[in-house]
């Protein structure tokens, strides 16, 4: 057998009316490019008969694989662990539902043999309610100027990797949308794509409105891994200094009154001097764990990334 060339990870969730039908126009485009494939269905804990539908594929086509996960872990998990098992040098995501239209295969991989090392996908013209295109408007642009890296749709489940991005960076939570941003940190070459983008025809969206705070938080996740992960004291340190230093002179006036003769027992500066400097003190500390657990994980050269070595 040929030797895997590309690998096709979906994860489905609930998604019986569609893996068929995904199956068999993945399968028409994917033959005709005529290198060696696999596709990669991460069952991401469905409860109606997906897994079925899978098996029975790969019954008939040794090219279709599958993991199962006990129950619903999301979609970050699906695709981390498809990352893990997928053979591929060129590693494709997609959704399962169709909305992600197969033909645009072909582009992904000539971008990527252009010599990218993950191609974005780009709906530029987006099939969903606008419920979920003005939050996403929003984000992608809150993303793009605190990151630096401009792209119209980080979240986009269309994207193609060269085998070593996957391999590197590992998820958790919903983080996989910010996947471009932590490989731009480590100096991946990053193209966009616009795609099509299909209306779902089967099935119900899975996400809803609540993204939009965790998508906040993760933000400031990446920001703060992106730009303070190697220093954490330059980050906390300087705060906790500032902090400090506002509760000494504070202090030091207060003392100075005091032995004037003023009374300072009452006063709101005492109190605000006193939190001042162990907020302080607790920055600075803070920042020096974070420095405690960057230098065990540069033991692992895991804050840099290696491109050859010879
Ligand atoms: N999905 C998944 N686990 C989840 C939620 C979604 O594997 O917990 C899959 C889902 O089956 C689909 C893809 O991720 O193939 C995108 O999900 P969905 O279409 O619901 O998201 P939307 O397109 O509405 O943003
Ligand atoms: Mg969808």
């Amino acid at each position: 057998m040929a030797k895997t060339k590309l690998s096709i990870i979906t994860p489905v969730y609930n998604e019986e009316q569609n893996v068929g039908l995904f199956y068999s126009k993945a399968t028409k485009v994917l033959k005709s490019i005529g290198k060696g494939y696999e596709i990669l269905f991460i069952d991401d804990g469905s409860r109606d008969s997906t897994l079925k539908a899978i098996k029975t594929l790969q019954k008939k086509d040794k090219h279709v694989k599958f993991i199962t996960f006990r129950r619903n872990f999301g979609k970050a998990a699906a695709l981390s662990a498809g990352f893990e098992h997928a053979n591929g040098d060129i590693i494709i995501t997609m959704d399962g539902d169709l909305q992600d239209e197969p033909e645009e295969i072909p582009k992904f991989i000539a971008k990527i043999e252009e010599g990218y090392d993950l191609v974005n996908g780009w709906k530029f013209k987006r099939k969903d309610p606008l419920s979920k295109t003005i939050p996403s408007k929003f984000f992608n642009w809150l993303t793009s100027k605190m990151i630096g890296l401009n792209l119209h749709d980080f979240n986009c489940g269309f994207k193609a990797y060269r085998k070593e991005v996957v391999k590197e960076i590992t998820l958790y939570g919903d983080m996989h949308r910010y996947i471009p941003a932590i490989a731009f940190w480590k100096g991946y070459r990053i193209a966009e794509l616009p795609v099509k983008h299909n209306p779902r025809l089967h099935g119900k969206s899975k996400y809803g409105g609540k993204r939009l705070l965790t998508g906040f938080i993760d933000l400031m996740t990446v920001k703060y891994l992106t730009s303070y992960q190697v220093k954490p004291l330059q980050l906390f340190g300087k705060v906790g200094l500032l902090f400090i230093l506002l509760g000494l002179v504070s202090g030091l006036y207060l003392v100075i009154e005091w032995f004037q003769g003023i009374g300072i027992g009452g006063r709101p500066l005492l109190i605000l001097s006193v939190l001042t400097t162990l907020v302080g003190i607790q920055f600075l500390s803070i920042g020096l764990l974070g420095e405690m657990i960057t230098s065990s994980m540069e033991q692992q050269h895991k804050s840099c990334s290696i491109k050859e070595i010879k």
